[in-house]
């Protein structure tokens, strides 16, 4: 059984491949996503096994953070912020600071209907087989239906969560629609 203690190394750890050191964060280093979306997925895992806790909330949050999903890092942070006693000035800095760069990546380059027929390809395809943790699947989609401007979309799509095609499908797509 994971503890929170486990959860934190696990990111710390992972956390420090990505070759990120202040917020305005580049994509991390690419040998740091699959850690990244282990420890994520390990966090995800322990609060639904143990329940809200506000110390697992602020490590999801700090975890989606890291792969520049700022829409869900803010709602995590909210989560833990809201079941924490109190809130220092430095954490409330800290959510104005990750609203800001949520809105700066509010709208996504993609029409909603792109989106959702994006959404129905990756389910189609996730129904299949798993996830690679790449986003093979919604760069070949990109390609062909929505041509021009990938960079931007695959920006986009991944401050919004979407690092990799399950997550694109979970959160990009099933997060906006
Ligand atoms: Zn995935």
């Amino acid at each position: 059984m994971k503890t929170i203690a486990d959860l934190r190394a696990a990111l710390i750890a992972a956390q420090k491949l990505t070759g990120q050191s202040s917020f305005d964060r580049r994509a991390p280093a690419s040998k740091a996503i699959p850690p990244l979306l282990a420890a994520k997925a390990e966090i995800s895992r322990f609060i639904a096994e143990h329940g809200d806790s506000a110390e697992a909330w602020r490590l999801l949050s700090q975890a989606q953070e890291c792969l520049l999903g700022y829409a869900t890092a803010r709602e995590s942070f909210e989560k833990a912020l809201s079941l924490s006693p109190q809130r220092s000035p430095k954490d409330l800095k800290h959510l104005v600071l990750l609203r800001e760069y949520e809105s700066k990546w509010k709208d996504l380059p993609l029409t909603p209907d792109e989106l959702q027929r994006l959404g129905r390809h990756l389910s189609d395809v996730l129904a299949t087989q798993a996830c690679d943790h790449t986003a093979r699947l919604t760069k070949a989609w990109l390609a062909e239906f929505s041509p021009g401007k990938q960079d931007q979309k695959l920006k986009a799509l991944r401050h919004w969560g979407g690092y990799c095609d399950c997550e694109v499908l979970g959160n990009a797509v099933q997060g906006t629609a």
